[in-house]
């Protein structure tokens, strides 16, 4: 399945794009904001794995279906304190978080593989790079 990763920092000098995250990691598209106003997941992709803020997204192929991304991202959010744990609750599993999935799966799938997807004022724009 097509998925969005971190990608590693792109263009040089003022142009230079800085990310944080881990390359290769999953990305989550900018959520509805987590009411720290320092925090910028607002604006930024968000590694799964690390927490970490991200300015880029890539294109790649992973064995992984809807069910699997779905899962992770669910993972990620606990990890972070942004959802309970609480199976029977559906405000730790809100609507939100799957329209966070299917963001993604959209992005991924309406875009070639390695193509750099970057984020202008928290929306996605796609920037084609050749695969090297
Ligand atoms: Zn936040």
């Amino acid at each position: 399945m097509r998925v969005l990763v971190a990608g590693d920092d792109i263009g040089s000098g003022a142009a230079r794009r800085r990310g944080w995250a881990l390359e290769g990691e999953l990305l989550r598209p900018p959520s509805p904001p987590c009411g720290d106003t320092a925090c910028g997941c607002g604006q930024r992709w968000t590694g799964l794995a690390s927490a970490r803020a991200a300015q880029t997204g890539v294109v790649a192929e992973l064995h992984l279906e809807r069910e699997g991304l779905l899962a992770a991202f669910v993972d990620a959010l606990r990890n972070e304190g942004r959802l309970g744990d609480d199976e029977n609750d559906p405000d730790d599993e809100p609507d939100w978080v799957a329209d966070l999935v299917d963001q993604h799966l959209d992005l991924a799938r309406a875009h070639p593989l390695a193509t750099v997807i970057d984020l202008h004022d928290g929306l996605p724009v796609a920037a084609f790079r050749q695969a090297s």
